[in-house]
């Protein structure tokens, strides 16, 4: 059979793992192995791209395999688990990167290679022109995004007068050399200008952008890269790496979504609104004042004794506390005493998605008591104990206004119709939002003051001894 048509089919096979992966990654007990099958197709799909082009010498591919497989297990291993998305940013923009430059050399050595017989295609000409666009918008995009998560760069919108105007016209400038691109393929300069235009449009469109915005912008940013990438897949006539971009692509464009639904904004609100780091004049005293019930692990321990129904909603607090480990003690303790043990997961609760769920399946917490937003709201009522573990934002009845402040409108876990609610962290300090949450001073809630870990730890031990 002819070569090509046998890496063909090998390509479709590892298209079809693709999707079977991502199918798995729909539900967390089929998770693992989806990822599983998804990295087996890519492997499939490295290995039969190696065999099948003419490479002359394989020495500088092992090499760049051995520096980024290094670079990139050091970094895997030293982030900490709170700065997981500035690392994934971090890496979405390296695809774009590599978009750019794999479009850049080929255009190079196309028009190396033109003669009078044989030119290059338009097919050609604006798959590349789209690569070094979209690929210097997602890389410079997603430093700046990096930069703001890690502190590096303000994480205030930097906003000035004709901001929306200069983004047009930098973006028209980049169009303007993408079409010349188009026209005139060879005089491949013009490729590395709309790459400097694609590059400063990116960092205006993010510098523009609150920090509390930005894992919105990440995901859209891996859209991004898959695009950048399926459009190199066109340059380079390669179709696995054109079904792998677009499945980036459209993925990443559905998880956009679900986190701009999930915190009832909209995309152009995000990108364009900068609302991102406006920070409410709170008048704390108002709400705070002599209204605040503190209490102990101890009288914790007591009321958690009588409950029969008991719901944990964890929050970013719990990731940072990496308190998950007591919080699945207190569980198996609490249900050996017959108590109905449930947690109540947001979907933007910590600062990804899935991190909740990430961190209790850590502790092997069974997939069944982890209930999501509409399916747990309606059982506060008929709860004895909520206990808030380091979530703010998620449990603000703030945000059932409908206007007025930055979480307006988001939906949350009804945890102050609970009988009791109990909010674990370290003072009445404000959540992502940066606003006051009337639940710290409500009738029904007791406030346990301390880092996470350590007010588990000593509710578990005071548990045990009430
Ligand atoms: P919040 O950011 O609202 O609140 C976290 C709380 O944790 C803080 O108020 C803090 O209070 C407490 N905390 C911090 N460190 C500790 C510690 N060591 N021990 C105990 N508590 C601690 O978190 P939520 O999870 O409630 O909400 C997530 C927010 O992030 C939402 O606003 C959401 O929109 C936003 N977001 C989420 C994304 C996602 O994909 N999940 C993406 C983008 C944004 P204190 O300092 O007093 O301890």
């Amino acid at each position: 059979m002819d070569r090509a048509i046998i890496s063909n089919l090998a390509y479709l096979v590892a298209a079809a793992l693709f999707i079977v992966g991502l199918k798995g990654l729909t539900h967390p007990r089929s998770a693992v192995r989806g990822n599983l099958l998804g990295a087996v197709g890519m492997l499939l799909a490295v290995v039969v791209t190696l065999l099948q082009q003419e490479i002359l010498g394989f020495e500088v591919i092992l090499a760049g395999i051995l520096i980024g497989s290094l670079v990139g297990a050091v970094l895997a291993l030293r982030i900490q688990m709170t700065a997981m998305p500035q690392l994934v940013g971090l890496f979405n923009g390296f695809g774009g990167a590599a978009s750019v430059l794999v479009a850049g050399a080929v255009l190079v050595q196309a028009i190396a290679a033109v003669t009078a017989a044989a030119t290059v295609s338009l097919q050609f000409t604006v798959a590349t022109a789209a690569s070094g666009l979209i690929g210097a918008v997602t890389f410079f995009g997603s430093l700046v995004a990096f930069g703001k998560l890690q502190g590096l760069v303000t994480e205030r919108p930097i906003r000035y007068p004709g901001e929306q105007i200069v983004k047009l016209l930098v973006l028209l400038t980049a169009l303007v050399f993408g079409v010349l691109v188009v026209r005139d393929p060879a005089d491949t300069n013009l490729y590395w200008y709309l790459v400097a235009a694609g590059s400063l449009l990116g960092i205006l469109l993010v510098i523009a952008i609150g920090g509390a915005d930005m894992p919105i912008v990440i995901a859209l940013l891996n859209s991004y890269s898959g695009l950048a990438a399926a459009a190199t897949g066109f340059v380079l006539s390669n179709n696995i790496l054109i079904i792998a971009g677009s499945l980036v692509g459209a993925s990443g464009i559905i998880l956009t979504q679900i986190m701009c639904r999930a915190m009832n904004r909209s995309l152009a609100n995000v990108l364009f609104g900068g609302v991102g780091a406006v920070i409410e004049d709170a008048r704390q005293d108002d709400i705070y004042a002599g209204k605040v019930t503190a209490t102990s692990a101890e009288e914790v321990a007591m009321i958690l004794k009588t409950a029969r129904r008991v719901v944990f909603v964890p929050g970013y607090g719990m990731a940072v506390a990496r308190a998950q480990t007591p919080v699945r003690l207190l569980t198996e303790l609490m249900e050996k005493d017959g108590i109905e043990v449930e947690f109540g997961i947001h979907p933007v609760a910590g600062r990804m998605p899935g991190h909740m769920n990430v961190l209790l399946a850590e502790e092997n917490i069974s997939y069944d008591k982890l209930c999501e937003m509409d399916q747990i709201n309606p059982s506060f009522p008929q709860t004895d104990v909520t206990i808030v573990l380091g979530a703010n934002d998620v449990v603000n009845p703030i945000a059932r206004q409908t206007s007025g402040n930055p979480i307006a409108g988001m939906p949350i876990l009804d945890v102050d119709k609970s009988r009791t609610v109990v909010v674990i962290k370290r003072s009445l300090a404000a959540g992502f939002a940066g606003i006051p949450n009337p639940l710290f001073a409500a009738d029904n809630t007791l406030m346990l003051f301390g880092d996470g870990k350590k007010a588990m730890d000593e509710l578990v031990a005071a548990y045990k001894e009430a």
